[in-house]
């Protein structure tokens, strides 16, 4: 029988800031043309050849944005560069680099980091972008990561937030609410475990939520087929927060209102069963339940056609004047519920009633 070995933990100390940082990256290579120099020197450089350049950056702290106790660290890796891609692609961009920026406390083994960049590493092979830069230094507790993504576009097709019109469609990619219940899972897992460490949990229900919260991917395929059926965006936002408040947002700096049909919005199966098993009202969850980085966006109304049948794309309400108010239409009895009034309490509220 195999013997589980103690994992190795080397020292980080023992390679020194150099040494460590030639390790982390030395199996990372260069594939996009406008990285014309990468990890070495005291800048990357790089050439967009006409087009666009676009910057992003996320900072994520251990005990705020993650837990390491059900966030494997390859896991945590592959998720820091998602969610910055994720904000390129919705700006109708191509991600081609990232910097990385790591804060270590002593805590961590050069084992443990290795994780974590074999993490970011699987992610730039599979979105097809260049790890060009970054910075180590040390922490006093805990890990930082911070993450820059830099991306490409041509100038007239670079979608913003602001500039949504009146009668638009209101369009959603993929489906919501399963990365918040794969969080709420964790949870109970985690708390079922420190009562009963020998209490193994049973997670095969619920493996496509528990996938989205911990393997959450970037929607650089949305930009490609939008390319593909040469449909250009009114408006577009990546779901970060929950899919209310980014409409909101779309609205706000638009200046437009909205109408979401409550029986059109995206769920998984899987989604509509643990919402019972939980007590949860869907529509609250797919609302508000943020982490899912889909795209939202608005397309002129000539452009349904295009957009209309693809299995990624829902339309999930359109855009009205702003004096109309931002409104969730409900299923059944067609109300006109205000978005804004849609908190997790009144919604919590409402669902003990059914
Ligand atoms: P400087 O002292 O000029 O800031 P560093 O010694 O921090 O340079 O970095 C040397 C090179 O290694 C630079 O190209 C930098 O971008 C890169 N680098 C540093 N830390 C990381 C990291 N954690 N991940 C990827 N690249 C890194
Ligand atoms: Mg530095």
């Amino acid at each position: 029988m195999l013997e589980d070995k103690a994992p190795q933990k080397t020292d980080i100390a023992s390679l020194g800031e150099f040494g460590l940082i030639s390790h982390l990256t030395q199996y990372f290579t260069i594939t996009q043309n406008s990285t014309v120099k990468g990890v070495g020197d005291d800048c990357a450089v790089l050439d967009a050849k006409g087009l666009k350049t676009l910057v992003t950056t996320d900072l994520l702290v251990e005990g705020i944005h993650f837990n390491l106790s059900y966030m494997p660290l390859k896991h945590l890796g592959y998720k820091a560069v998602m969610v910055n891609l994720s904000d390129v692609y919705a700006m109708n961009a191509e991600a081609s680099q990232i910097t990385v920026s790591i804060a270590l406390s002593n805590r961590f083994p050069l084992e443990a980091v290795e994780e974590l960049y074999s993490g970011i590493q699987l992610a730039c092979e599979k979105y097809n972008v260049d790890l060009v830069g970054g910075d180590t230094t040390s922490s006093t507790k805990g890990l930082l990561i911070s993450v820059t993504a830099i991306g490409h576009a041509e100038d007239d097709k670079i979608t913003y937030r602001n500039t949504a019109k009146e009668n638009d469609l209101l369009v959603v990619t993929g489906d919501l609410g399963a990365a918040y219940l794969g969080f709420q899972v964790l949870e109970r897992e985690k708390q079922v475990f420190e009562v009963d460490p020998n209490n193994q949990p049973d997670l095969d229900e619920y493996t496509y939520l528990i996938e989205r919260q911990l393997k959450p991917e970037a929607r650089k395929d949305i930009v490609k087929i939008l390319h593909d059926l040469e449909v250009v965006p009114t408006s577009m936002i990546d779901i970060s927060d929950g899919l209310s408040s980014e409409a909101i947002h779309i609205c706000q700096q638009s200046k437009v209102g909205c109408n979401i049909y409550e029986d059109k919005l995206p769920l998984d199966p899987q989604v509509i069963s643990t919402c019972e098993e939980f007590d949860l009202n869907s529509t609250t969850v797919a609302l508000n339940g943020g982490e899912d980085y889909e795209l939202l966006f608005t397309i002129a109304q000539s452009d349904f056609d295009k957009i209309k049948g693809n299995p990624h794309l829902t339309v999930i309400g359109h855009m009205t004047d702003e004096a109309s108010g931002m409104n969730l239409i409900t299923r059944g009895s067609n109300q006109s519920v205000p978005l804004t009034a849609q908190g997790w309490n009144a919604l919590l509220d409402q669902n003990t009633d059914s």
